[in-house]
């Protein structure tokens, strides 16, 4: 087969297609689907995927493919296929697709080269290579050494890899081989001089501790020797000094302590007892793991993929990004060792692309990561677990808009094999299919250490301030934050970020200081003492006299965690504190230290956001706050209220864990909320029922579907009449069981200077649906492209802004 379709790296719906291309006679048996290769696009040559291999053609003049940009596949035949289904559900582009599945580094910039991994002896190797481990692409790509090299490559002896031109991709380290056996280190430690003690210390080390090689840095601090011995010995041929590659590990500083499976408990084994028969069996099925937090779902996963793994085959973890916590990779590390990959944002793009390759070239069985993860690319998939199921970072909020869950299932569908979904607090979609047998529900009612749950205690902060109590922290919290303090016990203060951050405001005439170009407050950051925008990044300075009256009686409002710390500090100087946002932990590997910090026991107070409600497990933590529990409640999205019962069940699932019993503390404006009341009673199901009826009324998921879209632009009256004109269109396409609401202007109606408006549809059931809006897209991507329209169409949004 001589021809290849490939998807170009042109993201627009014309060129949203298979293009054929002749393969070059020198490339016929190399190109396979799956490889990237660049092809000539108009007067370009660009990037694209080749998608299948066939023999005719309709196109009369057909154009070569230029070069492979691989000599393996990247996307196997499942992920091709998957591909395209994703495009086809998120409406997105196939290029989009394709590019969401591989990792950063392997984009066009990267500098291509082939290395060699095999050290037996090859002629052919050996005459390509000479007697380098790596040389550059453009030399291999020669007419007699390619199939060779193909050849090689199948073998396993010589892989292609990219390297991160701008940083030095390759990490190396220097080894030291040993060159002389047992007893010739004896006997050259005997002949040493009484005064080369260095020497023999080295010497010494090697008998206590023999192996084949040594790292440098690692010998030479074990041993207590420097440099210059290590040169000595090398001199004396006692040591043969190489570089050797090492994979850039981020969590090679970390000693895991192996763990064993557990014992499960009898409501351990009655879950587990179905997706293991699913394992085995070889069958497809979803399970809702509901349990509480403690009650032992990490271990049913473990386990699982423990009987995955002796199947010979591969396990898919997903964990929230802000739940993939050293402490929570640690437990998969401890039990799976090496064969795990880790995989998230926190890794630079060279960590990413070897923790990919480590899964591509089969060294790892396992991953964890964060939603991209769904795409790693094994090839015998036994199992996929997303933890923290209702999680909505699970969405991806741009192109292409997939939900990690509907990719899971699909997959599994295809490898025949199970997916659960975990969670104490499901979403509600899932908790529905779980009630109609779409899922199968596996229930976890009690916490391992038998305590139960924590008693929490919701305060009413208004009748604190009718006592006269104007502070942040209730008296019931400020009394038990002393008492634990006092006992050297630890406390988790959470501040729910959204709508907490502080603001300005001028105290004469109201003036409230708002980003020039969307329409929302600029908040004040202390620490650069800046006014900055969230929506679009602008800052100025912090304001002495107001822009708008002069007065020079300007205030700070809100209280976010800077300002809590401060308090904090006035309240509790003998408090030692950790402070967790967005500004403390923005520096890579920071988060991991101050999680450290806390759990050593160096601070009193871990203070944080959403990121510290998640997955954290400190034995020494009795009393969690929530410093104020509405301020998620009252957001434009009917999800508020399920996002308001996860956050505050999950953050009231951080105290007493272990031997000490916990107490949790929620401070709130609307106690009376059943959201606050029932994640106070730690009701999932009441809360579930309740919240229902709500669905039900409003007419939202799970009770309907729903399509967002949204239009900008710069001039207000072309987003406004383009959403109209969408949502007219859209009116006549679905049936009269559908609804279409809108054109309104969304709640955050300009970002960026463009004006922003939107129209929803709910639905049941409409066929002609995805149709009807590939249709929009098409027609305005003709028409408004150069005036800088944007429509984005947002299929099961999780984003209502
Ligand atoms: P979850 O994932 O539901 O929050 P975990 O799996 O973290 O719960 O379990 C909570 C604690 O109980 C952990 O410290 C875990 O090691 C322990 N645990 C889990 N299963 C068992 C078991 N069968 N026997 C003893 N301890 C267990
Ligand atoms: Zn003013
Ligand atoms: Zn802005």
């Amino acid at each position: 087969m001589n021809i290849a379709t490939v998807i170009v790296d042109v993201p627009a719906l014309g060129t949203d297609r298979e293009f054929d291309y002749l393969i070059p006679e020198k490339w016929l048996g190399i190109i396979e689907p799956g490889m990237r290769v660049a092809v000539p696009f108009g007067p370009r040559t660009i990037q694209g995927y080749v998608t299948g291999l066939k023999n005719n053609t309709d196109i009369s003049k057909l154009k070569g493919i230029t070069e492979p940009l691989d000599l393996t596949p990247v996307l196997n035949n499942e992920l091709l296929a998957l591909g395209k289904w994703l495009a086809k559900e998120s409406l997105s582009f196939q290029i989009a697709a394709y590019q969401a599945m591989l990792p950063a580094a392997m984009k066009a910039k990267y500098e291509k080269k082939i290395r060699r991994i095999d050290n037996n002896a090859n002629p052919v190797l050996d005459h390509i290579f000479k007697d380098r481990t790596e040389i550059a692409w453009d030399e291999a790509e020669n007419k007699e050494q390619l199939p060779a090299l193909h050849k090689e490559i199948k073998n396993g002896n010589v892989e292609v890899i990219y390297s991160v031109k701008s940083r030095g991709s390759k990490k190396m380290i220097r080894v030291l081989k040993l060159m002389i056996d047992k007893v010739a280190i004896e006997n050259l430690m005997n002949s040493l001089r009484p005064s080369a003690s260095m020497q023999k210390k080295a010497l010494k080390y090697l008998l206590d501790y023999p192996a084949e090689k040594y790292v440098a840095k690692e010998l030479m601090e074990r041993s207590g020797v420097s440099q210059s011995t290590i040169k000595t010995l090398v001199n004396k041929n006692v040591f043969e000094e190489m570089q050797e590659e090492i994979y850039r590990d981020p969590y090679e500083h970390k000693n895991f302590v192996p763990t064993k499976p557990l014992p499960l408990t009898n409501e351990q084994q009655t879950a587990i007892k179905p997706v293991l028969h699913t394992i085995q069996e070889e069958k497809h099925d979803t399970f809702l793991l509901f349990g509480v937090t403690g009650s032992g779902k990490t271990e049913i996963y473990l386990q699982s993929i423990q009987a995955v793994l002796t199947k010979g085959k591969d396990a898919i973890v997903l964990v929230p990004e802000i739940a993939l916590t050293p402490q929570m990779v640690d437990r998969f590390k401890s039990r799976f060792g090496n064969d795990v990959a880790v995989l998230h944002s926190g890794l630079s793009i060279g960590e990413k692309y070897d923790e990919w390759r480590k899964i591509q070239r089969k060294e790892a069985k396992v991953v964890v990561g964060a939603r991209s993860a769904i795409f790693a690319p094994f090839e015998n998939l036994g199992i996929i677990i997303i933890d923290e199921e209702h999680e909505t970072s699970y969405k991806q909020e741009e192109t292409p808009r997939y939900h990690a869950r509907d990719v899971a299932i699909q997959r599994a569908a295809f490898h025949q094999c199970p997916v659960i979904l975990g969670s104490a607090t499901p979403s509600l979609e899932s908790f529905a299919r779980a009630k109609k047998d779409v899922y199968q529900l596996l229930t976890l009612s009690k916490r391992m250490n038998d305590r139960g749950l924590p008693p929490v205690s919701i305060v009413d902060m208004r009748e604190e301030m009718r006592n006269g109590n104007r502070s942040m922290f209730s008296k019931e919290l400020f009394e038990k934050m002393e008492d634990r303090i006092a006992k050297k016990e630890q406390i988790i203060l959470f501040l729910n970020r959204r709508g907490h951050s502080s603001f300005m405001m001028c105290r004469d005439c109201g003036y409230v200081m708002q980003c020039p170009h969307c329409d929302i407050s600029l908040t004040y950051h202390r620490y650069s003492n800046e006014m900055k925008c969230h929506y679009c990044g602008f800052d100025t300075g912090v304001p002495q006299t107001c822009p708008e009256c002069t007065s020079t009686h300007i205030r700070y409002f809100g209280t976010g965690t800077q300002k809590v710390e401060e308090e904090l500090l006035k309240l509790l100087p003998e408090a030692r504190i950790v402070r967790m946002d967005v500004d403390t932990t923005s520096r890579k590997g920071a988060h991991e230290k101050l999680l450290d910090h806390f759990q050593s026991g160096k601070a009193d107070i871990l203070l944080g956001t959403q990121m510290i409600a998640k997955g954290l497990d400190f034995p020494n933590v009795t009393l969690v706050g929530v410093l104020s529990a509405d301020t998620m409640l009252h957001l434009p999205d009917f999800r508020a209220g399920e996002k308001t019962f996860q956050l505050l069940t999950q953050v009231s699932g951080r105290a007493g864990r272990h031997e000490l019993v916990g107490e949790v503390i929620i401070q709130t404006y609307t106690p009376e909320h059943y959201s606050i009341q029932l994640a106070g009673l730690q009701d999932y199901e009441r809360f579930y029922q309740q919240e229902m009826v709500m669905r039900k009324v409003g007419s939202y998921p799970p009770f309907y579907y729903l399509v967002m879209i949204t239009v900008s632009h710069e001039d207000l009256m072309k987003a406004f009449g383009t959403t109209d004109k969408i949502a007219k269109y859209m009116g006549t396409k679905i049936s009269s069981e559908a609804m279409m609401l809108g054109p309104v202007a969304s709640s955050i109606p300009r970002i960026n200077d463009r004006y922003r408006y939107q129209c929803l549809i709910k639905y049941k059931h409409e066929p002609e649906l995805n149709t009807a809006l590939k249709k929009v897209l098409e027609h305005y991507q003709k028409q408004y492209i150069k005036e800088g329209l944007t429509i984005s169409i947002d299929v099961n949004p999780y984003m209502m802004m």
